[in-house]
């Protein structure tokens, strides 16, 4: 009985995740989701500029011990990506494209608690400090004032837990080739960033 209304209802979260603005959206078992220490490691070396700027990255997040854990307590994955033109995501757009991707990853995780994984949870890219409070000289989190201004957007980002991304793709069967139908050069080439929720 429970496979089949997770079945249901992960089908619902496929739908939700189109409708949000995903462009393709799979289910992965939690056992094909590559976690690698090393991974995480680059956040601190070479130290990326939001090291410890914001609750959601490295040093604050339990990192790749902590994501196993998850795993291990998760009946089921959901990823997604969005696909942008490069030029998007490389260019002065980029804080909009990661803001977009992490309010995608917390709407499917709510979703997911309001349809019966209450202990659901959701992991974006890139940092929220750099996508939501840019403006903000610091978090509010680390800073201890209070809680996250953002708490229906922001989610912390699958780097710090070392997530490998590139495999996740290839386990959800989607190609790299990133060039739209019928071009053949360079123009309009697309990118994609891509998110996870795992469904316990
Ligand atoms: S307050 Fe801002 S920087 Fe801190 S966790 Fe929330 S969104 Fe991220």
């Amino acid at each position: 009985m429970r496979v089949y209304q997770d079945r249901q209802i992960i089908d619902a979260l496929m739908q939700f995740a189109e409708h949000a603005g995903a462009t393709r959206v799979a289910r992965l078992a939690p056992e094909s989701v590559c976690v690698e220490d090393k991974l995480a490691e680059f956040c601190r070396d070479p130290k990326c500029p939001y090291w410890g700027q914001s609750m959601s990255c490295p040093p604050c997040v339990s990192g790749p011990a902590g994501f196993r854990k998850l795993l291990q307590s998760s009946r089921h994955v959901i990823v997604f990506r969005i696909e942008i033109e490069s030029a998007s995501l490389h260019g002065e757009d980029r804080p909009e494209v990661m803001r977009l991707l992490h309010e995608i990853t917390a709407a499917i995780e709510l979703e997911a608690k309001r349809l019966g994984f209450p202990e659901a949870v959701g992991f974006a890219g890139g940092s929220c400090k750099a996508s939501f409070c840019a403006d903000q000289p610091y978090c509010e989190v680390i800073a201890g004032d209070g809680h996250c201004r953002y708490p229906d957007q922001a989610r912390t980002s699958m780097s710090g837990y070392g997530v490998n991304v590139g495999e996740l793709i290839k386990s959800a069967g989607w190609s790299n080739h990133l060039f739209p139908e019928n071009t053949t050069d360079d123009h309009g080439q697309l990118a994609w960033v891509a998110g996870l929720v795992l469904l316990r």
